[in-house]
């Protein structure tokens, strides 16, 4: 693809939306790639940026607020245009959004908004429990976590897909791991109840079948395709969809999810109710405008989408950071998505597993497991680091 030559003579705006992982991602590559006569716009709603990955690590103690948040006017420094406030409407044809009642228009056009999180769609369950995808709720989680004495804790998914699908595991085994550190294993039972009908389902059998494993070392009950109705918080009971009644002592849970609100109002989203791009591309159907990361649904051939997560959403950024770069000066080359993803997988105790593998690959994902060791939990660490420290 050759520069648009007449776009090419004047500055050229691109406008991203969001500031999660992938908006951040797209905005530090593309000033990077682009001379200052383009401009970078990101609009974001909140203050501050959170580095979710470490949520887990919050959990249990391990970092806090002010370790894993970063304020968005950093961005500045580097050359990134901020605009702070509530995308209202979006038009991808026009390539605009309405923020705080003001249009702002894009040469270009990222839309980077993430999923929502919907724990009220679940009767009684934001009541009832303690949502670990959420800083807040992350936060009241630990606080639980700490003053528990003993009884039964419950992990839930409260639907089938979610982001990260390893961290609702994760956060169960670091769980058992803070319960014997606290020496108050044997008075906790605990058990996640899942949505989904095993482990990480997209990554295949082998990554199932090994954390069916660690949970059995742990003494850890794992309850398969139960999706939660209901949630009654004065008798601490979980109710199933198979009839299944379940009790708790701490609820611990991952909400459903859904596309953010002002696309569902803007009524830009595909039949599974998330934004459809060319899977390699990161291309929606409107010229110039891309989508990427948890806001769009990438259907697989085993029938299921590409799991929502932050290494995707990196990945998308760089290369739709690429491409439009091209597209503006002619330098560099268009980037491809190949579906390259990789995942540590904490299970306490200062170790992680990680898995690595080829998600478009066909008919079924191609993903390695490696043993856990310090040094996966290290890396985890490392890319913490890194995120936190470029910003
Ligand atoms: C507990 C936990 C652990 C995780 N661990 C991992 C991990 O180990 N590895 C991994 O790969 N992934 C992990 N993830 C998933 C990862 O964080 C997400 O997949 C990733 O953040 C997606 O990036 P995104 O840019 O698409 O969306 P987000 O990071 O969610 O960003 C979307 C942004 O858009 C903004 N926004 C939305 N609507 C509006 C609006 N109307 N106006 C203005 N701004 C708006 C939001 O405020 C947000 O900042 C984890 C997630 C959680 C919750």
């Amino acid at each position: 693809m050759s520069p648009d030559n007449e776009l090419a003579k004047r500055g050229q705006t691109v406008l991203i939306l969001g500031g999660g992982i992938g908006g951040i991602g797209s905005a530090m590559r593309l000033r990077s790639l682009l001379p200052k006569e383009h401009r970078v716009i990101l609009v974001e709603r909140d203050t501050t940026f959170v580095f979710a990955p470490s949520l887990l690590w919050m959990l249990t103690g391990n970092r806090s607020r002010e370790h894993i948040s970063r304020p968005y006017a950093n961005l500045e420094k580097h050359g990134i245009e901020l605009v702070r406030g509530e995308i209202q409407k979006i038009d991808l044809e026009r390539r605009e959004a309405v923020v705080d009642g003001k249009t702002l228009t894009g040469d270009y056009l990222v839309v980077a908004l993430g999923a929502e999180l919907a724990p009220e769609t679940i009767p009684g369950l934001a009541q009832a429990g303690h949502n670990f995808y959420s800083l807040a709720g992350t936060e009241s989680a630990r606080d639980a976590l700490a003053s528990f004495t003993g009884g039964r804790i419950v992990v839930l998914t409260a639907a089938p897909a979610y982001k990260c699908p390893a961290a609702p595991y994760e956060a169960t085994m670091l769980i058992e791991s803070y319960m014997r550190k606290r020496k108050i294993r044997d008075k906790c039972t605990i058990d996640m109840y899942a949505a989904e009908p095993n482990p990480l389902p997209v990554a295949g059998p082998r990554v199932g079948t090994w954390i069916r494993k660690i949970y059995g070392r742990k003494g850890l009950g794992y309850h398969t395709e139960h999706q939660v109705t209901e949630v009654d918080p004065a008798s601490r009971t979980l109710k199933f969809k198979n009839g299944v009644e379940a009790k708790f002592d701490l609820l611990i849970y991952v909400p459903p999810h859904r596309a953010p609100r002002v696309l569902r109002e803007s009524g830009l989203l595909g039949e599974n109710g998330w934004l459809a791009v060319d899977r390699n591309t990161m291309k929606t159907p409107y010229e110039r405008v891309f989508a990427l990361g948890d806001v769009v649904s990438i259907p697989l051939a085993l029938g299921k989408p590409l799991p929502k997560a932050g290494v995707f959403a990196n990945l998308e950024a760089t290369a739709v950071a690429k491409t439009i770069s091209h597209s503006i000066t002619g330098k560099g080359k268009p980037m491809m998505v190949k579906g390259d993803g990789s995942c540590f997988i904490e299970i306490g105790d200062g170790r992680a597993g990680f898995s690595r593998g080829n998600f478009y690959a066909e008919p079924l994902p191609k993903v390695k497991m490696y043993p856990p060791m310090w040094g996966w939990h290290a890396g985890k660490v490392l890319i913490e680091k890194l995120w936190l420290r470029n910003f």
